[in-house]
């Protein structure tokens, strides 16, 4: 891509390096699995389950919130696209995302370049995160791109996430404990011991994703 200012890439950034690099310098876990102009997929690594991918955009921005607004559009069609895909190949999917706010905070998530989990899950209920922090919350019951942004113009860190019954919820506090949204759902799927990703990468389990789905995407282009 051209005309990247050094705000929106990060060279040590893996989602940077996945947007913007050529995906024959990539490992196969990172090289794209879906782009579009201005967003990639990829296979998340840690998938405790296998179908774990990231939606991010191309550029390094810190959260899905402060992305410009005219990209929106594209994004929610792209994650419905996505949710498509995970449903047919694997089971329905939750989709989360740890908002961050400033770069030394990380709070929540490791990484600070804004990405929203989709995790082939099919759960309908929430755990009840209430026991694990502080929140207020906001719960939207349809599906409104407008109320998505303009709520969320807090200044609080957050947390999104939407069920497979398509519920979406925001939480925020000042403090969103270290990878809330993989411990909650390994939790509930049963696998709680491998929410650390840097502890269980799972390297096998993201490349058999990446090649299932492009698989996949590859039929239905040919079709
Ligand atoms: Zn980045
Ligand atoms: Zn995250």
């Amino acid at each position: 891509m051209n005309n990247i200012t050094s705000t929106h890439y990060d060279p040590n950034c893996f989602l940077c390096k996945a947007a913007n690099s050529n995906i024959n310098d990539l490992p196969t876990y990172d090289q794209p699995i879906i782009e579009s102009k201005n967003f990639i997929v990829v296979s998340a690594l840690g998938q405790f389950i296998e179908g774990y991918v990231l939606i991010a955009p191309r550029l390094h921005f810190m959260n899905m919130m402060v992305i410009p607004q005219n990209l929106l559009k594209e994004f929610f069609e792209l994650k419905a696209f996505v949710s498509k895909l995970l449903s047919e190949e694997y089971r329905k999917p939750i989709f989360f995302e740890h908002g961050i706010l400033s770069n030394g905070d990380r709070e929540g998530c490791c990484i600070d370049h804004a990405h929203m989990h989709g995790i082939p899950a099919n759960l309908t209920i929430l755990n009840d995160i209430s026991c694990l922090f502080e929140f207020e919350r906001l719960e939207f019951l349809n599906y409104d791109i407008d109320l998505f942004y303009k709520k969320l113009k807090f200044s609080k860190p957050y947390f999104y996430i939407q069920l497979a019954n398509l519920k979406q919820y925001i939480f925020y506090n000042n403090k969103i404990p270290n990878q809330l949204g993989r411990k909650v759902i390994a939790e509930a799927l049963g696998c709680h011991n491998y929410w650390d990703w840097s502890q269980y990468p799972f390297f096998e389990r993201a490349e058999s994703t990446f090649y299932r789905l492009r698989n996949k995407i590859y039929f239905q282009e040919a079709r």
